[in-house]
């Protein structure tokens, strides 16, 4: 028959602010996931840099679900 397992069984974590990827100083909201600006700059940053090191492929954008109906039989 049917199997009874979850889908995506998670524990559901506690809202926890994580720590600033950058300084690892608590994050404040207004900067989540950030410190504080500079530290959000310097992320930011980061990311451009890694984006230019990373060769740019076009990839196609399928925008569809894809959700195709599945027929129980
Ligand atoms: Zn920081």
């Amino acid at each position: 028959m049917n199997d009874n397992q979850p889908k995506g069984a998670r524990a559901a974590l506690p809202f926890v602010s994580k720590p600033c990827p950058i300084c690892t100083k608590p994050s404040v909201e207004r900067y989540r996931p950030f410190c504080s600006k500079r530290c959000a700059d310097v992320d930011l940053n980061r990311w451009l840099k890694g984006a230019y090191a990373i060769p740019v492929v076009e990839d196609e954008d399928e925008d569809g679900e894809g959700s195709a109906p599945e027929r129980e039989s």
